[in-house]
Formats: structure tokens, C-alpha cells, sequence
């Protein structure tokens, strides 16, 4: 990378005369990263009467896996790092405004001194809340896509000057999830809900078993043991109703000294075996699958918990150390994460043939990570560029060690040609031409053209793939190139 960040063009007229110093930004777990010249702000005047006068991008906590808010040699405005985080909660119309310094954990605590919560979120809080609305980041459940939620929201065009969509506005949609091709966004005002109590049950079972015991339930993921059978998969699965009268929370666990015991007992500290042991996870699971283990739990959760929808135990899953069902999920720190959404009603059969696929791989010495997870978005989003904008979608997330990320860009690149209607997730998938067809020409033009309309200065510089997918002009590095040759 060194080389091209020294000759990128995309310097502001300002920058090069203080020479500010360049700074390496990195996504999560380190893959893309690139050196940028970091510029942080503490009033939205300022904001402005910078982008004014410079190129620019735009970077969150800088969280996304696939790196599209990694921009290399140019000035990056980081939100995150900045503190325009005002957060006020209009109890009145039950909606919440926030800046781009927010983050999720502190829009949710405000929220919760006035009785109210977001709709659906991720299962992480660090990410600034804009960040994470702009690349699509979504729950699962209803109103699945976090985006769905915002009711308004103000950015400053290349001029530095505001402006102010709303739901209604023909462009609002755009804008809404635009992955930084629209931007700095300087406020955004989300739809709240109140708070709930949940039955919130959690089996390791059959896929085979999965429609009948999720029946009813107004949200359902499911993670599948990657190395097991592919006929029918062992799983995990969780599934929230609201919590009825009566209902207690309960638990059921195989006979001690039992083999079903046994495979517990090494599933629970799988977790560790699988950081410390990679080559044993597919014997191990493998063994899971033989012995065909079943269990069961409900919990009922505290209407006050903030991450209830992936930890239903109450306080935050970060104060406690990892058990089976919340544990096995916790690959935050250790794995690469690549997820794409696809149509709801598919969702087993990709599943089936990730299993085969990943297992003919073997023999290439290649072991996905951890499970193979599956978030239903059980509706439709009305953002032309959410996932789930043409219908139902599960969102599949993939894992493998940091190293071999690129074997999970490899199984994207299979899924896109052997399935269709496969649509990106915009912080976690590679972002590639061949999501163009599910995306919709038009609906890729009404971005572009918007970006066009905003930034008619070029001063707003996005991530290069981005640029290369929606036409945003040549991506830098092939210009840097250039340059290098010319000299
Ligand atoms: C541990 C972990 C767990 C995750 N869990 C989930 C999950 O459960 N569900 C899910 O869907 N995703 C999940 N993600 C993905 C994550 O939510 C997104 O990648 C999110 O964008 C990260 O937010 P950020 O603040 O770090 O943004 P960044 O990664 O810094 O930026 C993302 C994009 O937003 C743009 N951007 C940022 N701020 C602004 C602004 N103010 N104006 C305009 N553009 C802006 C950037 O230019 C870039 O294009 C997870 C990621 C991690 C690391």
C-alpha cells in the first residue's frame, strides 16, 4: 500500500500547505487498511467549512470487515473520533436525533431513560450509529434493516452546505443507506419503540426441526455447525415471542456421564479448543453430529436489557464470560466476518451448499470458523439498497480465521453464480460487480446520480470498490498508477 498512499492525489489545498500527518486507518480485524490524513471536528461548523475547501472521506468507528471506509491518501473526516454526539430523544413523537459521533450503546442508553428502545439493531454497540444505518446493518426480525427506522436525516453537500431529507422525499431512500457516497451526514432522527419483554428460547437441534419450533415467533436466527451433515444440519436456534403470563424461563440438559453430556461438555469450551486447536474443528463437530445432542433453553428477558436480541441473559454479554449459546457467537475478536443477504425462502439450500463446498476444501487445508450464522429479515425494507429491499432475506455471515479471509470471498463468488437475487451487506461483503444485477441498474444510477447532484466538486472521494460498482468516477489507485508509470 505504502508506495500508492504516497503518490494518491486527493490532498486538500489547505493540507498540503500544514502537511498534517498521515495516520493508518484500519477496518476490522486489520485486512484493508490504508494511511490517511485524519481530521477530527468539534462543531458542524467546522465540519463544513472544511469540506468546502478539501477532498474528503468519511469514516465511523471504522468497524466495516471489508473496508469501505478505507479510502488511502486522502483526508478522512472521522466521525467517530469526533464529538458531534449529541443525542436528544423526542418523547412526544417517540423518535431520537443523533450526530455522527454517536454511538449505538449511547443512542440505546438515552433512549432508555425514557422507557423506549430501537427497533431491531446489530449485535455490536461501538459503531457510530450513522455508520452503521449507512452500510445496511441490520438485526433480525421485523424492521430487521436499522435504516428502516429513520425518519429524517441532514448531510452537507459539497459546499459545506446542509440539507435536509425526509421519508417521502424521492431521494431519502438513497441516502438512507449509501455507504459513504453521501456525506459527512451530520444528523439522522430514528423511529423508537417501547420496551418489551421477551420469550427468548434457544435449542441446538435439527434444520430439519427448525419451522416447527420457531412457529409463532416474531424473530428467528439460526447458526449452523458447519461440518456437520448437509442433509440435515445440527443447529442453534433462537427464536423471541413477547413474553406471555406463565411462561417461565426454563432449561433442559442431557443425563450426566451421558455421551450427549460429553459433546456438551466439549461444545461449551469450543470456543477456546477452536482459537487454540483450528485443525480440530471438524473432528469435533463431526462428533457433535454423531451424537446427535439436544437441548433446550428459555429465558425470559429483562425489558431493560440493551443487547437482549443476542444475549438474553440480563446485563451485557461483555460483563460475563461465554456460554454455549451466547459464547459460540462471540468470534468478534478472532474471525473474519463476510456476510451477504440472500431470498428468505433459499436460505437452506445456500446454507447446504456452503457445508458442501467448504467440505470438499479440506483438501486446500481450509476450515471455516466458528458457525455458519442465518438472521431472518422477515420483511420487506423500503431502501432500494438494503438487502432486504425486494423481500424476506436471511442475512448468512461466514467466518474463517483472519488469514484466510479471502477463501469467504471465494465462497461469495460461488453463491453469487449458482444462486440469484444475492444482495451485499455494505460493511461485511466483498463488494464486487457481479452484486450489480440484484442491485438493479436504475436503482445504482439513482444513487450516483444523487451523489452527482451533491457533490458536483468531486470533493466527497468513497472507497475505490464503490466508486468501481456505482460509476463514482476513476478509483484512485488505477490514477495513482498511472502516475507511477508516468514518472
Ligand atoms: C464486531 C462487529 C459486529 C457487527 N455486527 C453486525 C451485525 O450484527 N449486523 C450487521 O448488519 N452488521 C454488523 N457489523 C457491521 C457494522 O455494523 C458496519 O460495518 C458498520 O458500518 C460499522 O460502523 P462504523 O461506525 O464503524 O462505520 P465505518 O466502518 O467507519 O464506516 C462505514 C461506512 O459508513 C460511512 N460513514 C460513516 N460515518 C458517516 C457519516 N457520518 N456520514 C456519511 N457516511 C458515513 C463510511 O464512509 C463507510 O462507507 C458488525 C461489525 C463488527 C466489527
Amino acid at each position: 500500500m505504502g508506495i500508492l498512499d504516497k503518490v494518491l492525489p486527493g490532498r486538500s489545498k489547505k493540507d498540503i500547505l500544514s502537511e498534517k500527518a498521515a495516520e493508518r486507518i484500519h477496518s476490522w480485524m486489520k485486512v484493508f487498511f490504508g494511511d490517511v490524513y485524519p481530521h477530527r471536528f468539534t462543531s458542524d461548523e467546522k465540519l463544513a467549512d472544511f469540506i468546502r475547501e478539501n477532498e474528503y472521506s468519511c469514516v465511523g468507528q471504522s468497524h466495516s470487515y471489508n473496508g469501505v471506509q478505507v479510502v488511502p491518501g486522502m483526508n478522512a473526516v472521522l466521525m467517530g473520533k469526533s464529538t458531534l454526539d449529541e443525542c436528544d430523544c423526542n418523547v412526544s413523537s417517540g423518535t431520537i436525533t443523533c450526530g455522527p459521533s454517536t454511538t449505538i450503546e449511547e443512542l440505546k442508553r438515552v433512549l432508555l431513560e425514557h422507557d423506549l428502545k430501537m427497533f431491531n439493531s446489530g449485535n455490536y454497540m461501538a459503531q457510530t450509529v450513522i455508520g452503521a444505518l449507512v452500510t445496511g446493518t441490520h438485526g433480525y426480525g421485523e424492521k430487521a434493516t436499522m435504516a428502516d427506522g429513520i425518519t429524517e436525516l441532514t448531510f452537507l453537500n459539497g459546499r459545506g452546505m446542509p440539507v435536509t431529507l425526509k421519508r417521502g422525499d424521492p431521494d431519502f431512500p438513497y441516502a438512507a443507506i449509501s455507504f459513504g457516497t453521501i456525506g459527512p451526514i451530520i444528523s439522522v432522527t430514528l423511529e423508537a419503540t417501547e420496551l418489551v419483554s421477551y420469550q427468548s428460547d434457544a435449542w441446538i437441534t435439527r434444520l430439519s426441526k427448525k419451522d416447527l419450533l420457531k412457529k409463532g415467533s416474531v424473530a428467528t436466527s439460526w447458526a449452523v455447525v458447519p461440518y456437520s451433515d448437509p442433509e440435515d444440519p445440527l443447529i442453534m436456534l433462537h427464536s423471541l415471542r413477547p413474553a406471555s403470563e406463565g411462561k417461565q424461563a426454563q432449561k433442559t440438559k442431557p443425563k450426566l456421564f451421558s455421551w450427549s453430556w460429553l459433546a456438551m461438555l466439549i461444545i461449551e469450551r469450543y470456543w477456546a479448543i477452536d482459537r487454540m486447536f483450528p485443525r480440530f474443528r471438524r473432528p469435533l463437530q463431526r462428533l457433535a453430529n454423531r451424537l446427535n445432542i439436544r437441548s433446550h433453553r428459555r429465558t425470559i428477558t429483562d425489558k431493560r436489557d440493551l443487547d437482549y436480541l443476542y444475549d438474553p441473559e440480563p446485563l451485557l454479554k461483555s460483563q460475563r464470560s461465554p456460554d454455549i449459546l451466547t459464547g459460540l457467537f462471540s468470534t468478534t475478536h478472532t474471525a473474519y466476518n463476510l456476510a451477504f443477504h440472500v431470498p428468505l425462502d433459499r436460505a437452506e439450500d445456500v446454507v447446504k451448499f456452503i457445508m458442501i463446498e467448504v467440505e470438499k476444501w479440506q483438501s486446500l487445508r481450509f476450515y471455516m470458523k466458528s458457525l455458519i450464522g442465518v438472521r431472518e429479515l422477515s420483511d420487506k425494507s423500503s431502501l432500494p439498497l438494503a438487502g432486504n429491499f425486494r423481500g424476506p432475506t436471511a442475512a448468512i455471515d461466514l467466518f474463517a480465521d483472519t488469514r484466510d479471509y479471502a477463501w469467504l470471498e471465494r465462497l461469495q463468488r460461488e453463491v453469487l453464480s449458482y444462486f440469484d437475487d444475492v444482495r451485499p451487506h455494505w460493511g461485511k461483503s466483498a463488494i464486487v460487480p457481479e452484486f450489480a444485477g440484484s442491485l438493479g441498474y436504475e436503482e445504482m444510477e439513482r444513487l450516483s446520480d444523487l451523489h452527482r447532484h451533491h457533490y458536483p466538486e468531486g470533493n466527497l472521494k468513497p472507497n475505490e470498490r464503490v466508486r468501481k460498482l456505482f460509476d463514482l468516477g476513476r478509483p484512485m489507485a488505477s490514477a495513482s498508477i498511472e502516475m507511477v508509470r508516468s514518472d
